[in-house]
């Protein structure tokens, strides 16, 4: 008799998104007139970049021609793609890394909810609340996280509420933790941290051995000088931090699909008889086991991120999504909302108006003004009085959904 893993059966389903389509497609029978603007998307809306298109091109005729055909590649990702990322990304932040650090893969999402496969069962993980979603309930599906309690956590999970009372600043568990995941800038918060607060969290995994899984997938958002764009620029980071990077919300990629994440070789966990084990290795033996790497096509056109082109252009997508977080902040701020984050990130994360919970405030917004957003409850019981809106939408909706949230909303 094949058994299934029982840990699945315990996951609920993916409620959030399900019912906000639910919620918008019975306003929309109801009101058939009503033209919805949606803000609630985490995907990006603009084309792959011109030199991104023009090197994708390039390499699918390569693989017209048996001379410039490739098969499989190396599982890690080119290094015409590694020396590119090290040469752009650290090497100017003073980060030294090798090419043998670098993972290249398809996407953050795999990396994120793949990389806890490396770890003991019995690691105690912690994740600041709300969250993005992947890495707690991989952790579930690995059976680490314990029963689902009526408060909407995970018994055997620790929680870091990051609230507007502590501006949004994890502080650091009262508990011992192996697994600590870190998400800046934040999605859903859209908030940053500090070097120095950042600093206190790897000397909290250095004295506990602990590992900081570190999401950076929204690096590229980042405007103020102040804000660290990798984990590495802290000292000592290297020795206990994994670094996510990726190229969908930077340069477009969210349906093309590259990512990448660097495992340092300094940084190691344990057995349980306390023999030092390098991450790097483990994850390698585990891409080469289960992955085949993201294709030459995909990877090529990755690349051209780093030329001078391309440099420029994915300047120019980022600038166009933060002039419409800045239209959202400034707009909903002149309404004397409290507003957070996109600033440093392409979301803007709002304190419902009058205590409204955050699905009663996500009906009043389709209803008065027919947009949709994200209710914070889903992204954690932290999230609960908050409220998801994305930059990730066209301009002339932006500025259409801000009007509609002057003129209509019943504040
Ligand atoms: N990490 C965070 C925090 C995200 O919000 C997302 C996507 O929305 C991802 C990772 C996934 O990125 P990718 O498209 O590289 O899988």
């Amino acid at each position: 008799m094949a058994l299934v893993n029982e840990n699945y059966l315990k996951l609920p389903g993916s409620y959030l998104f399900a019912e906000i389509a639910r919620r918008v497609s019975s306003f929309q029978k109801e009101n058939p007139n009503a033209k919805i603007i949606r803000l609630g998307i985490g995907d990006v809306t603009r084309p792959l970049p011109p030199a991104v298109i023009e090197n994708l091109h390039k390499a699918v005729d390569e693989m017209a021609h048996a001379e410039t055909f490739r098969g499989y590649g190396p599982e890690q990702g080119y290094a015409f793609l590694i020396e590119k990322i090290i040469q752009f990304d650290y090497a100017p932040r003073g980060i030294k890394l090798d090419v043998d650090e670098v993972f290249v893969s398809d996407g953050s999402k795999s990396d994120t909810g793949n990389i806890q496969e490396i770890f003991g069962v019995d690691n105690v993980v912690a994740v600041t609340d709300p969250v993005y979603p992947v890495y707690v309930d991989t952790n579930v599906m690995a059976g680490r996280a314990g029963e689902l309690t009526e408060q909407g956590k995970w018994s055997k999970i620790v929680y870091i509420p990051c609230t507007a009372e502590n501006n949004f600043v994890p502080a650091l568990p009262d508990q011992k933790v192996d697994l600590i995941y870190l998400c800046f800038p934040n999605n859903p918060t859209g908030m940053t941290i500090t070097k120095e607060e950042l600093k206190k969290w790897v000397d909290y995994a250095k004295a506990n051995k602990a590992i900081i899984l570190y999401d950076a997938a929204y690096e590229a958002y980042i405007q103020e000088a102040d804000v660290p764009h990798s984990i590495y620029e802290v000292e000592g980071a290297k020795e206990v931090a994994i670094e996510f990077r990726s190229f969908s919300k930077n340069a477009g990629f969210t349906g093309t699909r590259c990512a990448f994440t660097v495992v340092p070789k300094e940084v190691v966990a344990y057995t349980s008889t306390g023999e030092v084990v390098q991450l790097n290795k483990l994850w390698n033996r585990r891409q080469t086991t289960k992955f085949n790497g993201v294709p030459y096509i995909i990877q090529k056109g990755a690349a051209a991120v780093y030329t001078e082109e391309g440099q420029k252009q994915i300047k120019a997508l980022i600038d166009y999504y933060m002039t419409n977080a800045k239209i959202i902040r400034e707009g909903l701020l002149s309404l004397g909302l409290q507003v957070f984050g996109g600033v440093n990130a392409p979301y803007i994360w709002l304190k419902t108006p009058n205590g409204l919970d955050s699905w009663a405030f996500f009906d009043k917004l389709l209803n008065e003004a027919n947009i949709v957003g994200t209710p914070g409850v889903g992204f954690g019981p932290s999230g609960q009085g908050y409220f998801r809106l994305t930059a990730f939408g066209n301009k002339e909706n932006t500025e259409e959904a801000v009007e509609r949230f002057k003129t209509r909303l019943k504040l």
